[in-house]
Formats: C-alpha cells, structure tokens, sequence
C-alpha cells in the first residue's frame, strides 16, 4: 500500500488534494485492494423503479411530494413481475426495487406480493434488493419472510446538521438510523450511502461519512454525487450558495468510493448512475477505482422518464437486451469481468 489511511484527518487530506500524485496513489491502492478481496468482478442488479409515487419532501429530490410538475405512476404488478423475468432471463443475478416512500398496508402487501412471484419466477435464484424507504419493522420483517435478502437505505449525510438543511423538520435522521439498525437486526445484507457534493456540505462531513459508514458496519454502499433538479427547493439554495462543480463532484465521488474500498474491503460498492449523468464513462470509472456493482435500469421505458430524481438523469430507449450487451462490453473493456447468473452477496454480511 503506498498510502497511510488511518485517521479522520488522513481521509480529509485525501479529498482536499489535488495533486495527481496522491490520486495515482490512492486509485492504485483502491484498485488493488479490490483485487485481492473481491476480485476484478463486477455484478449486476436490475433496477425496477416501480412508483414515483411518494410521501416524503426531501428538498433534494424531482420526485419529492410538493413536486406537481411530474406524472406519478405505478407499475402494475405484472410489469414488474415482467422485468424481473426479463433480468432472470438475461443472466442478472438479482433485482433491486426502488420507488418513493409510500408507507401503508396496501403497500406492504403489495410488495410481499411480488416479492413472492419474483422468488417463485426463479426458484429461488434471483437475488432481492429493496429501496423502498422508512418503513415499519414489522412490514422489513415481512418482506424478508418473503424472501427479499437485501435493502438500500441511504443516510443521505451522516451530519446531523447537514440533515436537517436538506429535509423538512417532519423528517428524522434518528429514525432513519433507527431503520437502519432495524434492517440490521433482520439479518438483512444493510446498504446505505451519501449524496456527495450537496450544497453546504463540507470536506470534513465527508470523511464523516466515510467514518458514519464503516462505524454501522453496513454490507453494501450506494454513493454517487449531487445533481440539481430544478423543480426542488435545494435547486434555489445551489444557485445562492458556491459549490463544486459538476466535475468536482464527480472526482470526489471517486475519492469517496476508493476510500471506502479501502476502509471496508469486502462490502459491495454501487457505480451509482448519478455518476453516469456527469461523465458518460462514470461507472466504469468508478469501477476501476474499487465499486463491484452496477444497476442498469431495466424499468418499462415508458415510465422511466418519469422517475426524475434529479435532472438529465439517462433514461435509455435501447432493448434491455441492447442495453445489457452494450454495457457489459463497456465494463470489460474497462478491466472487469460481469458474473452472470450469481446473486453476487456482500462478502462482508455474516448471517
Ligand atoms: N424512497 C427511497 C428511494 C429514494 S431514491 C428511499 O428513501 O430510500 C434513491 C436515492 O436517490 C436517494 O437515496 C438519494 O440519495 C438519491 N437522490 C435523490 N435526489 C437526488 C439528487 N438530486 N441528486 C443525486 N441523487 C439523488
């Protein structure tokens, strides 16, 4: 290893630098101790979006609920039931099922529901990945009785502070810490992120939520930068305040996932798509640096457009087919092979 990462002000230094010297090292680091501890291996999760519907207000966020400018919608079951076929079919090894935070019984059943004929669709082969918000214990409970392994809860910033400049006072960050520590005593495989890049955050936040990250000891990250919708309210303060720009957001997403590598050497690291919205290579960048999983978006193109949480967010009209193909060239080309047909779980989870 040529770097020494040990203390909250080693990471500090790290994302403050910009010397090219440092980056070579720190990427040569990343990238070799992704080798050693989850090889040159890349796994795919077939993203279903299946409702922008959504409860919550999050200042950030296109699909926030005081957002009227968009269509909400809803996939009907059998859509989504469909495209899991679909990632069966094509060799994905898992689907991830993401939507807004809508919290009732309805919903619950909902899910249970499809989680079930995902299960039954691939005897049991077809990994389950949910983002689905704040819920209920009881409703994480029976969602993993169905058969889902997996959930993706992002703390979003793991300051305090930050957090309330980015949610109205309804929503609380001791509850979104008491859902993740929920979903861990589930048994759970945990995911969680940050946005990086947000308007007022600052170097040492970041090294913070590389720290906040390691300390709950989560088994899977989803991290990518900050994009502006122009329909949210934090979209205003980004113009009133300075900023990184776009690219500087984008290098230090880069930094943060091959720090996290680092730091946590076995867990799954998400290519999030943000990163794709700023440098069309974004994910195989992030690749080569330490992340080991992508999530081609794989919901009905009709809908996809709608599910804007940020803007210029890639929406594709190409066949999943198309899609999968063109993508995995990509990846492989960039040194990875794509593992087929394998849930690709987080070395670091013990049941
Ligand atoms: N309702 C689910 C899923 C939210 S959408 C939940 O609450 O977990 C998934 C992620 O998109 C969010 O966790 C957030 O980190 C990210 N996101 C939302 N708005 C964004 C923006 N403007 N720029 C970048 N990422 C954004």
């Amino acid at each position: 290893m040529r770097l020494n990462i040990e203390s909250k002000d080693d990471i500090i230094s790290i994302l403050d630098s910009d010397s090219r010297a440092l980056l070579h090292d720190l990427f040569a680091d990343s990238t070799e101790v992704k080798l050693h501890n989850v090889g040159a291996l890349t796994y795919y999760r077939g993203l279903i979006e299946l409702s922008n519907k959504c409860a919550k207000d999050c200042y950030y966020c296109g699909i926030r609920k005081s957002n009227d400018k968009i269509i909400r919608y809803d996939l009907d079951d059998k859509d989504v039931v469909e495209a899991a076929q679909c990632a069966y079919r094509l060799g994905l090894g898992s689907v991830a099922l993401q939507a807004g935070e809508i919290v009732s019984e309805k919903q619950t059943l909902r899910i249970t529901h499809i989680i079930e004929k995902i299960k039954a669709l691939s005897g049991g082969q077809l990994g389950i990945t949910l983002s689905l918000g704040e819920q209920s214990i009881e409703t994480y409970r029976q969602w993993k009785d169905a058969g889902a392994e997996r959930y993706l809860l992002r703390i979003e910033t793991s300051s305090r502070e930050l957090y309330s400049k980015l949610h109205p006072l309804d929503h609380s960050y001791d509850q979104r810490l008491e859902a993740l520590m929920a979903l861990r005593d589930l048994k759970y495989q945990v995911g969680s992120g940050v946005m990086v890049g947000l308007p007022y955050q600052t170097t040492e936040q970041l090294a913070d939520d590389l720290l906040f990250l390691k300390n709950i000891d989560i088994d899977m990250c989803g991290m990518g930068p900050y994009i502006e919708h122009v329909d949210t309210p934090l979209y205003q303060k980004s113009l009133e305040t300075t900023m990184l720009s776009l690219e500087e957001r984008f290098m230090t997403t880069l930094k943060m996932i091959a720090l996290l590598r680092i730091l946590m050497p076995t867990i799954n690291i998400a290519a999030a798509t943000s990163l794709e919205t700023i440098d069309r290579f974004g994910r195989e960048k992030a690749i080569k640096v330490g992340a080991n999983v992508v999530m081609p978006n794989i919901t009905p193109a009709f809908f996809k457009k709608n599910y804007s949480l940020y803007n210029n967010k890639p929406f594709g009209d190409q066949s999943n087919e198309e899609y999968i193909s063109v993508l995995t060239k990509r990846i492989e080309r960039s040194g990875d092979k794509v593992v087929f047909f394998k849930k690709g779980n987080s070395l670091h989870f013990k049941p």
